[in-house]
């Protein structure tokens, strides 16, 4: 595990990750919780699908956690968990099912949730299914439109 400061934001994780993106979207909080074997997890998910991968919630810190309605003990609060979005949900939903077997999914319409806690957890808070999708970038506005209505606790 490793602690960052807020003021690190440009620091380089990996080779297609920042700090700057898995910070806490509270904007306040000092210091950033962020799992080493989370980075490594979301590089390897990045390098297989091939194509830009949004961190849409990673670290966050127990207030922030708090606000968006997120469990007590949420894996977010401990620097395990990161929300994704992508052109392609579906496809990045297969890679993790199928290759990353130890890992935790998540799935809602609009993003999934996956984390590195020890016993990994499968389940589905999707409402429309999956030939619906729209393969497409949201914007920040649109995530944030869509943060509101849903709730993801882990
Ligand atoms: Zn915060
Ligand atoms: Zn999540």
């Amino acid at each position: 595990m490793a602690i960052y400061k807020r003021s690190e934001s440009d620091k380089q994780l990996s080779k297609n990750f920042k700090l700057s993106e898995l910070m806490c979207k509270c904007g306040q909080c000092e210091e950033q919780i962020v799992h080493d074997d989370l980075v490594s997890y979301l590089q390897e998910l990045r390098d297989l699908y091939g194509h830009p991968i949004k961190i849409t919630s990673a670290y966050r810190c127990p207030n922030h956690n708090e606000n968006v309605g997120g469990v007590l003990n949420s894996s977010h609060v401990k620097g395990w968990a990161a929300d994704l979005q992508c052109d392609s949900l579906p496809i990045l939903e297969e890679i993790i099912d199928q290759m990353f077997s130890e890992k935790s999914l998540g799935v809602y319409d609009v993003f999934i949730h996956t984390d590195i806690r020890a016993e990994s957890k499968r389940w589905n808070n999707r409402t429309i299914v999956k030939k619906e999708y729209l393969p497409k970038l949201m914007s920040v506005q649109e995530i944030n439109d869509a943060y509101k209505k849903i709730e993801d606790g882990e």
